[in-house]
């Protein structure tokens, strides 16, 4: 498996696992010429293509611009994990938001991933969406949180049953002795093959008649009462500019940069396993994750394989030994797997705010942006294409909640954020394996 080579970053999908198997790399046009428009979305991951899609439905003529292929960035190279809730802590923002702010965060968690639901069936995307979902504790104190989220969600109305299993209960999910128990949700959450999700959104959204464009990335954005984004090859006037570069938006707009760190993560497949092996992995086809600040989180494949992600880093750079330090995190979990071949290994970046909180707003009149959803975007940035479309259709109850919580930029400028968040991150590191 070591001879696997690193992949290289292109404008192309990176080798994963998901390309090889996605159902349909439909190739749109490169964009040369002048356009006009009621909104341009920058970026065709799912929160730029989830926002053209509730435009298009709601009747908005759209321009979609994506700097390299629809998906390419971590909507296509993620964990595949499908969980509800937005942000961490909503306590936080209590004086800012209220407690029917609190109560409007909580519903858009589940609502999110309602509408990956919905749009799989509407749309009849196949892309293997499984429900069922665990989070496994290694310690008293994760089990101890467990129980607070239990209440805490059960109190706030969450309509799916979640169990909380003890140390048995959980070898019987998951074949591996490391945990002590877990919280299971078998039908509120869950996980799918995301490129061939991100893939058929894009396809509904395109017939809807979403103008979408690839391999166009946006090199300046003009702001003002009618704003105009430039590409290498051409522009695009529009009333509205929707930012949904994340991660890989570099410094398109400064403001947004300083409040972005880029994280890396990565993920591995193995070969397909036997039914056996598969039966004494996750038998319940489960998505698992443990609560660590570097975390693991794994699940299987519809063609089954194990498909495990972590090795978190905050240089936004890929380990040069990713395949074999992958491996051995899977055998900590699964020692059963000495030896097992890993077909794939691909790392990709995700937004990380400094309060752990998505990032939705306007910068201006007319253009608004979303990033930094950190480790947990695949279900979040549903709800967010929706929210900034009720947005420019008229609507701004929802998004003006997220206006009233406060960003800071990261500390240390360009130079030192990286350096200064990689000690904090060393620090809670530290505290998950002693506390
Ligand atoms: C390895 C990994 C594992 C993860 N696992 C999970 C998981 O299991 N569950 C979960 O919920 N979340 C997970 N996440 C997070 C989740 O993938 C992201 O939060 C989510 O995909 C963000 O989507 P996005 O559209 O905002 O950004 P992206 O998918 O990164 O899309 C941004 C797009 O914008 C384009 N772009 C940038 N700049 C420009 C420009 N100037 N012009 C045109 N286009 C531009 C990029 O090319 C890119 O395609 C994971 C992330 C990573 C990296």
């Amino acid at each position: 498996m070591f001879g696997l080579k690193k992949p290289i970053e292109t404008s192309e999908h990176t080798q994963s696992y998901y390309v090889a198997t996605a159902n349909n790399c439909t190739q749109y046009p490169h964009l040369e010429g002048q356009l006009n428009t009621d909104v341009v979305v920058v970026g065709g991951g799912f929160s730029g293509v989830n926002t053209a899609l509730e435009l298009a439905e709601k009747g908005f003529q759209v321009v979609l611009l994506e700097a390299n292929r629809i998906g390419w960035g971590a909507t296509g190279r993620n964990g595949g994990q499908v969980i509800g809730g937005i942000g961490h802590g909503h306590e936080r923002f209590a004086k800012q938001i209220g407690a029917t702010g609190i109560q409007a965060l909580y519903d858009m968690g589940v609502e999110c991933v309602d509408i990956v639901r919905q749009r799989v069936h509407k749309y009849a995307i196949d892309c293997d969406l499984t429900m069922g979902y665990m989070d496994v504790a290694l310690k008293p104190a994760h089990m101890r949180d467990f129980e607070a989220d239990q209440r805490h969600m059960e109190s706030m109305g969450y309509a799916h049953p979640l169990q909380l299993l003890d140390n048995q209960q959980v070898r019987e999910e998951v074949g591996s002795d490391n945990y002590i128990g877990g919280l299971l949700d078998r039908t509120g959450n869950g996980h799918c093959h995301v490129l061939n999700l991100c893939l058929g959104e894009a396809a509904a959204a395109a017939d809807l008649g979403v103008k979408i464009y690839e391999q166009t990335r946006v090199t300046h954005l003009q702001q003002g009462r009618q704003p105009i984004v430039t590409t290498e090859a051409g522009q695009v006037k529009a009333k509205h500019v929707v930012l949904c570069g994340n991660a890989y938006l570099g410094n398109l707009v400064p403001k947004l940069n300083r409040r972005i760190l880029p994280a890396n993560s990565s993920v591995v497949t193995t070969r397909p396993l036997s039914q056996t092996q598969l039966q004494d992995l996750i038998p319940n086809n489960l998505a698992i994750c443990d609560p660590r600040t570097a975390l693991d989180y794994y699940r299987l494949t519809a063609d089954g394989r194990l498909l495990f992600g972590g090795l978190s880093n905050y240089t936004g750079r890929e380990p040069s030994n990713l395949l074999a330090t992958m491996q051995n995190k899977i055998h900590k979990v699964f020692p059963q797997l000495q030896g097992v071949e890993l077909d794939y290994g691909w790392s990709g970046q995700m937004g990380i705010g400094i309060n752990r909180m998505p990032q939705l707003g306007r910068l201006d009149g007319n253009v608004y942006y979303v990033q930094a959803y950190a480790g947990h975007g695949v279900a979040p940035t549903h709800i967010m294409g929706r929210i900034i479309a009720e947005m420019i259709a008229g609507q701004a109850e929802r998004f003006d909640i997220f206006g009233k919580i406060k960003h800071h930029p990261f500390p240390g400028g360009q130079l030192l954020r990286t350096p200064s968040f990689a000690l904090a991150m060393l620090y809670y590191k530290l505290k998950d394996e002693l506390l």
